[in-house]
């Protein structure tokens, strides 16, 4: 497991470095979505003794590196997903909770046109759902 997460470090262009090896087990132990926050707390837990700004900088990287995916729920929320095949999401207004929906669950009918000399880098869709009230 260790050699494991390490390799894909490298893999990705992350130099392995003990305290990014440390987040990574923590990140890729399920699939999940985290925020920087979530992660943070969890380090803590597990006993890894890290900085938030370390594990702030460290999930930058990891996304600019395409080994998390950056999930930006409502402009103010961000969340890192380990997780990187493409899917959409569930996300709980009320609880903060963002839950998978896969790929293929979702068709769109209609695609609009693309902007001039542009192409599709995906499409991801965030449904915002809430208790319901009766
Ligand atoms: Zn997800």
């Amino acid at each position: 497991m260790h050699a494991h997460i390490s390799d894909r470090l490298r893999q990705h262009g992350a130099k392995p470095t003990a305290q990014r090896l440390a987040l990574a087990r923590v990140i890729f132990e399920r699939p999940q979505h985290l925020s920087a926050d979530d992660l943070f707390r969890a380090a803590l837990a597990a006993g890894i003794r890290v900085s938030k700004a370390t594990v702030y900088n460290t999930l930058n990287l990891f996304a600019e590196c395409g080994l998390v995916r950056e999930v930006n729920v409502d402009g103010s929320r961000l969340y890192y997903d380990s997780t990187t095949r493409p899917h959409h999401h569930f996300f709980n207004v009320d609880t903060g909770e963002l839950i998978d929906i896969p790929e293929h669950a979702v068709r769109l009918a209609e695609m609009p046109e693309l902007p001039p000399g542009t192409e599709s880098a995906g499409v991801e869709m965030v449904v915002k759902v809430r208790k319901r009230r009766s």
